[in-house]
């Protein structure tokens, strides 16, 4: 294991232990690798050659899925855009806020819902959780739609990173930030700013099996 947020974990052969502990094979792959292949298999991203699964949850991931497999790279972090740098960052976003990584200023800090209800306290010195931002931003309070178009400005930056990069079909969005409805018209009305592309085919769909997406991925693995 590596880059485990369960940092307790990091270094330790989980797969083979669960092995012996189970005494049958065991297959393993990350929360995110699951979600994308259950919504590519048969949830938001299915019949989509190229699919993007993206987790904006308490922490911010991503997998990768082309033509139906689960792509698994040497390092085995296909997809993992959660601790890059958020991309095109303006002054006030530099260094920014630091990560259980060791670095600053990773997408993780920005997207996730912790990473929103500090950048809500950063702006205006009070608490809310992102829930209360959102109904915030819904009602016209100024603060909290503050809050919301930085986010939203940056999901499209870091979303258009990876369509410049992999240029997939579909981005599905799951973990409890993905219930932000507003998300899928905002967005892709930002990302073509930074998108090398005159005009963004890509789409932006929900995924369709919610929280149960990460367990039916591993069971389709
Ligand atoms: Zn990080």
């Amino acid at each position: 294991m590596k880059n485990s947020n369960s940092t307790v974990l990091n270094g330790h052969p989980l797969d083979k232990d669960l092995e012996v502990a189970l005494g049958r094979p065991v297959v393993t792959a990350n929360d995110a690798d699951c979600f994308t292949l259950s919504e590519a298999t048969d949830g938001a991203g299915a019949g989509f050659g190229t699919v993007f699964g993206v987790i904006l949850g308490t922490g911010v991931g991503g997998g990768l899925v082309v033509r139906g497999s689960l792509i698994q790279g040497p390092n085995a972090v296909a997809g993992e855009w959660g601790h890059d740098q958020l991309p095109w960052a303006v002054d006030s976003e530099m260094p920014g806020p630091a990560c259980y990584c060791g670095r600053r200023g990773c997408i993780e800090t920005f997207l996730s819902g912790p990473g929103m209800e500090a950048d809500f306290t950063r702006e205006t010195g009070r608490r809310a959780t992102s829930r209360e931002v959102i109904d915030g931003f819904r009602m016209g309070e100024p603060a909290a739609t503050a809050t919301t178009e930085r986010y939203v400005s940056r999901l499209a930056r870091g979303l258009a990173s990876v369509i410049n990069v992999l240029d997939p079909h579909v981005i599905v969005l799951g973990g409890g930030m993905s219930n932000i409805d507003e998300l899928y018209d905002m967005v892709p009305e930002a990302w073509g700013e930074w998108v090398f592309s005159d005009t963004v085919a890509t789409e932006l769909r929900k995924a369709l099996y919610g929280d149960s997406s990460g367990v039916r991925g591993a069971a389709w693995l």
